[in-house]
């Protein structure tokens, strides 16, 4: 399903089978997840895609194919193919071991040819080895959605008492972490989704509300994954003094004006950009320990603009997943 022109419908597109260069592997596609920041390539939002280019970033299939010089992989292995797709491993950002700041990267699905196709390239590197537990669909959220939100939740500090901004694929999968990591989760949805709130009590959270409600205790940090920039001042006027705001997406709306006492005492405005390998590793090792379940509902490929359309309008719980 290629995206021919920013705003455009994808379109269902018949094309050689990819070869793999030196250090690629070809990936047989099982499911690939449907991403927010596949909406905000579609929509133009993000500088500078490639185009024509294939979106898709939460790959899980099997290497069909191996380019030379690749080692530590084999032919049907299952493995996940994530949104960092290639680092320089040169810049001070990749030296200092911060490679998801990297000054020349390629990114899956918006620079690079990703997973809404029933085969991807993938620079060996840059895939995580799936093992055989767990199913296609089931993992394939947890390849962006989960990672960031594993990353999100880190930055987030130690901090016992979270708060939710948007409880989507991302939410729904980190609020399963942070409970059982024993702290409490505050989930806050678009005013007046009940269906959401039932959702995310149903997964443990303490309290749901709106975005516009208080929550009954004030926040050690929040983690906004809406795009909706007058989410921010919301989120420090929920936080305690030295508590954390962190802003999980790729883009947001414009963040309005704000009173500098919900800053003052320490209050602290972060961003996460991306993800390393090395949240890859840690998190996918811990996801089978920790029981995560993760909603999704499932689209052939050649619904990949129906999938993205119910994205946008919010109507369904959890993460989409396109099988090819
Ligand atoms: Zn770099
Ligand atoms: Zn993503």
């Amino acid at each position: 399903m290629v995206l021919n022109k920013i705003g455009a419908p994808l379109e269902w597109t018949e094309l050689a089978d990819p070869q793999p260069g030196p250090g690629e592997i070809r990936v047989n596609v099982a499911a690939c997840g449907v991403c927010r920041t596949d909406l905000h390539v579609v929509d133009g939002e993000l500088p500078n895609p490639k185009l024509p280019i294939i979106p898709g970033h939460e790959i899980v299939g099997r290497i069909d194919q191996l380019g030379s010089g690749v080692i530590g992989l084999r032919i049907g292995e299952r493995v996940g193919i994530p949104w960092l797709g290639h680092t320089c491993g040169a810049c001070p950002f990749c030296l200092a071991g911060i490679e998801n700041l990297c000054d020349y990267p390629l990114f899956t699905g918006y620079t690079r040819d990703g997973g809404f196709a029933t085969a991807a390239i993938a620079d060996a590197r840059f895939t995580f080895a799936l093992g055989e537990t767990g199913d296609d669909v089931a993992l394939a959220p947890l390849l962006c959605a989960g990672l960031i939100g594993w990353r999100s939740l880190a930055i987030a500090g130690s901090g016992k008492k979270i708060g939710l901004y948007g409880f989507g694929a991302a939410a729904h999968i980190i609020a399963q972490v942070a409970i059982r990591q024993g702290r409490s989760v505050f989930a806050f949805t678009r005013p007046g989704d009940t269906g959401t709130q039932a959702f995310a009590r149903q997964l443990g959270a303490s309290w749901a509300g709106g975005s516009d409600e208080t929550p009954p205790a004030q926040l050690d940090a929040a983690i906004i994954f809406a795009t909706a920039g007058d989410l921010v001042p919301a989120a420090l006027e929920a936080v305690r003094k030295g508590g954390r705001v962190v802003c999980a997406g790729i883009h947001m709306s414009d963040i309005p004006g704000f009173p500098y006492r919900l800053l003052w005492e320490e209050r602290q405005l972060v961003s996460v950009a991306n993800l390393t390998r090395q949240d890859g590793i840690d998190f996918l090792r811990q996801a089978p320990e920790l029981g995560i379940i993760s909603k999704t509902t499932t689209y052939p490929l050649k619904l990949a603009n129906e999938a993205l359309a119910d994205l946008r309008a919010g109507r369904f719980e959890g993460a989409a997943v396109l099988q090819p």
